[in-house]
């Protein structure tokens, strides 16, 4: 008999999750580029939206998301009887996860994939497995080469956080096609919004023709909502219908629907947020560059920049020490160690005021490292 109560096995090996800082000691208004938050903030009627429902908030909410499907139904063309809303798309992966995979099962995830995937999978009790990456891209022919009888879920985020790299549509067409149809492919495209890319498609192809695939997308983002905690599912049938089954009755909040819904409607704001970021990621893309610093190719709105070792791998001048530079100038960055890749930094596209302060800030970091060396 246990002298404590004993969580199940795989709960203790998780090392959860952490977000991105918000603040600096020492620095009021700290420049905030660890989160992939969105640079422009929400729409003004999602805003109003949200405060005009303060004087309801002792009402609970329409459970079944019923409006806000709707109009994501009509929006992306898809049947809304087959989307499920969630807390963040992060409670739908967890939801998937919890209804297919446990103990004994395999859920197999890009080595440089989103972090949500093996937390998730370790709290099912199942087996997380990271397949190599090629180019700080999935591999799908490695991903094909490990599944095996044991795999229940592939999730691939595209395109990725943090690498910001994404695979085509016929890439994705073709993982798709090795797999067997047990095996559950979960599409996270939650940074779809963002890319301009005519070989991209964010999954929802792949839903309408097949029973085993889910696609997530979420608010958080090019939405910017998220902290009211909004995301969405698009899935077959019957994987909606087990969603329905395992998710909370009220699992979000009459906030987060008024306001989703109505960000959802302001079209004009969605074009300001991608262009805004069409703009400043090139920008600042050329500009970390010119100082000499080696990118991976991103689509989304944020990039991924090797700066050098970590202190861990011995270099004074690397990673964290760029890291805590940063933050001396104000700049919040995220560190990548936790995502194999002690020798990045992931930078959000911010505000064009924000973007100029860090490439100020690296320009003076990268030339103080020059004269060092
Ligand atoms: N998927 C990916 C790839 C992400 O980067 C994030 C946010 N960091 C999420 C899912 C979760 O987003 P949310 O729960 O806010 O919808």
């Amino acid at each position: 008999m246990a002298e404590r109560p004993v969580p199940r096995p795989g709960i203790l090996e998780i090392s959860p999750y952490i977000g991105g800082e918000a603040q600096i000691a020492g620095k009021e208004k700290p420049i905030r580029l660890a989160s992939n938050e969105s640079a422009l903030g929400p729409s003004a009627k999602a805003i109003a939206a949200y405060k005009a429902l303060a004087g309801e908030i002792h009402r609970y909410p329409e459970g079944g998301c019923v409006a806000l499907r709707t109009a994501l139904g009509k929006i992306h063309g898809i049947d809304p009887a087959r989307i499920v809303c969630g807390a963040g798309s992060d409670e739908l992966i967890g939801l998937l996860t919890r209804a297919y995979a446990g103990p004994g099962d395999e859920v197999i995830y890009g080595r440089h994939g989103f972090l949500m995937y093996p937390i998730a999978a370790l709290s099912a009790g199942a087996t997380p497995v990271a397949v190599p990456e090629k180019d700080l891209t999935f591999d799908v022919d490695a991903t094909l080469k490990r599944v095996n009888a044991k795999t229940k879920i592939v999730f691939i985020a595209n395109p990725n956080n943090p690498t910001g790299t994404y695979i085509s549509r016929g890439e994705l067409k073709r993982l798709h096609a090795g797999l067997p149809p047990a095996v559950l492919l979960v599409i996270d495209a939650a940074y779809a919004e963002f890319v301009s890319r005519n070989d991209y498609e964010p999954g929802i192809e792949l839903v309408n023709e097949s029973s085993n695939v889910a696609m997530t997308r979420t608010f958080s983002k090019i939405y910017a909502l998220a902290a009211l905690r909004l995301g969405w599912a698009f899935c077959s049938a019957d994987v909606a219908g087990v969603l329905n089954r395992v998710r909370n009755p009220f699992n979000v909040s009459a906030a987060a629907q008024a306001a989703g819904l109505a960000a959802l409607e302001d079209a004009a704001a969605l074009g300001r947020a991608r262009e805004h970021n069409d703009t400043w990621r090139p920008w600042l893309e050329r500009e970390l560059k010119s100082a000499g610093l080696e990118l991976s190719p991103s689509v989304a709105n944020f990039v991924l920049a090797r700066f050098g070792p970590d202190s861990k791998g011995g270099d004074a001048k690397g990673a964290d020490a760029a890291l805590a530079f940063l933050q001396s100038r104000g700049i919040i960055a995220r560190r990548m160690a936790a995502y194999g890749l002690p020798e990045y930094l992931r930078i959000t596209i911010g505000t064009e005021s924000e973007m100029r302060a860090v490439a100020a800030a690296v320009q003076e970091w990268t030339k103080a490292k020059r004269r060092a060396s």
